[in-house]
């Protein structure tokens, strides 16, 4: 069995918000999925041992913002790489309550909204499983991030490989770099070279 056959599925990127008793947590995750469309609802995987998980358990609600290709790298670090239990992560960070008085995260390159009820919930071992049911959604304008984007914006210092002639943001896994020499936009055909840092 080759696990890195795994790495073909393709994620976004999400901030999940709780407020517990007037504290307001978030952590980063690339698991929110669409399960059904009618009723809608959807998935949302979280490690058990992340403080925002405990909060989501007691309060049967989150907040999602979905993470777009222009959500600041520094941002997504400071949701995902620390913990709550230890740090108020959402001080200074714009945020506004939902109906459940769960934070969503306000600019900084979001691209929707999903506030949601957790319906279910599956002991995965190291991991629940939520199924959602959303009690309000909203749409903002931008392109989401893939965690294979995010991943190689990473490694370019923050900065995205955009195509001068049509404004294509590469967001693929494969290194920019490392794509051969025939590579051309997917958008509007340039070669490589039409593409700049920025
Ligand atoms: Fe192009």
């Amino acid at each position: 069995m080759d696990v890195t056959a795994l790495f073909k599925i393709q994620y976004g990127l999400f901030a999940v918000g709780v407020e517990q008793e007037g504290r307001l947590n978030a952590c980063v995750v690339n698991t929110v999925a669409q399960a059904t469309a009618e009723p809608p609802q959807l998935t949302l995987t979280m490690q058990k041992r992340n403080f925002t998980t405990e909060l989501a358990r007691k309060k049967r609600s989150v907040a999602i913002s979905v993470l777009g290709e222009k959500t600041p790298i520094e941002l997504i670090e400071r949701l995902g790489t620390q913990s709550g239990r230890d740090t108020d992560k959402m001080e200074d960070v714009p945020c506004m309550r939902d109906a459940a008085g769960n934070p969503l995260l306000v600019g900084n390159g979001v691209v929707a909204h999903y506030s949601a009820e957790i319906t279910s919930e599956v002991d995965l071992g190291s991991h629940y499983l939520f199924v959602l049911k959303p009690t309000a959604l909203e749409k903002l304008d931008g392109t989401p991030t893939t965690y294979s984007g995010y991943r190689a914006r990473k490694s370019t210092g923050g900065k995205q490989w955009v195509c001068t002639i049509c404004h294509y943001v590469y967001d693929g896994a494969t290194p920019f770099e490392e794509l051969p020499e025939g590579w051309v936009c997917p958008v509007c055909g340039e070669p490589k070279s039409a593409f700049v840092l920025e």
